[in-house]
């Protein structure tokens, strides 16, 4: 199911709407701006007073009227964490499925690690029960990427499964040029 990016007065990405949730933004009058191609107009019903069918259209990109929240913390959950790390294992390198992949954290939690996205990778079944308790050094399987937090539009990008091309275009704007999912 196709979905619209939401954005904030400021133009910051405040989350993903589905079709019927951007409409019912549209009736009430809450879109201030919208960004991008528009899309397939969405039915509905038969309006009484002229016969006619009403449509509406979207764009792919909405700006809707609110608050304005300073500061974004990206919620941390595998199938984000196994995007940002491009489905590989951190230790060996290999790509798996979601499936087989498994979060790991680089300083254990029973050695004081905390769950947070600094200090957490992909890693596969194998080489997580090999690193065990230990850091990357004691267990000489140094990390082969720095993991980091995503911004806003990263995390927005990365939790999405499918991003049409002028959303892209628009949260691509903010990622850093080394990711590896950025080009
Ligand atoms: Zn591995």
């Amino acid at each position: 199911m196709q979905a619209i990016l939401r954005l904030d007065l400021a133009g910051q990405p405040r989350g993903w709407l589905t079709l019927q949730e951007a409409i019912s933004a549209y009736a009430r009058g809450d879109v201030v701006y919208g960004i991008g191609d528009s899309l397939p107009p969405v039915f509905g019903g038969i309006q009484r007073s002229s016969g006619l069918r009403s449509s509406i259209t979207l764009q792919p990109i909405i700006a809707i009227e609110g608050r304005i929240i300073d500061g974004f913390t990206p919620p941390l959950c595998n199938r984000t964490l196994f995007r940002r790390d491009d489905h590989r294992c951190l230790y060996c390198g290999n790509q798996f499925r979601r499936s087989e992949l498994t979060r790991d954290h680089v300083l254990p939690v029973s050695r004081g690690g905390t769950d947070k996205w600094e200090n957490v990778v992909a890693a596969c079944k194998r080489c997580n029960w090999v690193k065990d308790n230990h850091t990357p050094e004691e267990a000489s399987m140094p990390l082969l990427a720095v993991p980091f937090r995503p911004n806003q539009f990263e995390w927005h990008f990365l939790a999405k499964e499918r991003v049409l091309a002028d959303q892209m275009d628009y949260l691509s704007q903010q990622f850093r040029a080394d990711r590896d999912w950025a080009h």
